[in-house]
């Protein structure tokens, strides 16, 4: 059987009778056509290298425990002053799979539990490793990348990188609320 992502399409897709006793053992490698397809034209990350994922696959009856972790590296940019950046996560996957239809009841109210994002479901008796890695990276992904937490970020006036220089701009008038509270202190 071939796991590999030869194509940006192609899919981690396990059958469940392959899930033996002891489990079953998947090292798999994200490439970075994989990355491309998955993050679609968002210009925030971008992949240069692969990344990979190891999961361990147990069965009680119909029920799927996906145990592992996916490791990626993706470059992005500070989106306070803009230089480039490269975050690294290493995301624990921990999922339990029901058989679609049979997922234990919940969210009536159509809300999304806290607990249920350790909850998904499967066809064709069939586990689609690819979207459960997706789902966890994506969720890990941070909203707004720093490439510091103390970046300081870009003058709103004239643009320097306050990380790397001084300007005077604070010392004009008019510029920031912020900026005017301080010289009202001082
Ligand atoms: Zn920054
Ligand atoms: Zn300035």
């Amino acid at each position: 059987m071939e796991l590999g992502f030869l194509e940006p399409e192609s899919i981690v897709k396990i059958h469940i009778d392959k899930i033996g006793d002891d489990g079953l053992d998947i090292n798999e490698t994200l490439s970075v056509d994989w990355f491309t397809q998955t993050l679609g034209k968002d210009p925030i990350f971008h992949a240069e290298n692969p990344g990979f994922f190891t999961a361990h696959l147990a069965r009680a009856d119909e029920v799927v425990h996906v145990q592992g972790e996916s490791s990626v590296e993706l470059d992005a940019t500070c989106v306070r002053c803009l230089e480039p950046l490269t975050v690294s996560l290493k995301t624990p996957l921990d999922v339990t799979l029901f058989p679609r239809g049979k997922e234990p009841a919940a969210k009536s109210d159509g809300e999304v539990a806290e607990d249920d994002l350790g909850v998904s479901s499967y066809e064709h008796q069939e586990i689609d490793l690819e979207s459960v890695v997706r789902e966890a990276v994506f969720l890990d992904l941070p909203m707004n990348p720093v490439c510091q937490e103390s970046c300081k970020g870009l003058c709103a006036t004239c643009g320097i990188n306050l990380n790397r220089a001084t300007c005077d701009c604070a010392v004009q008038p008019g510029i920031t609320p912020w900026e005017a509270l301080k010289q009202l202190k001082i």
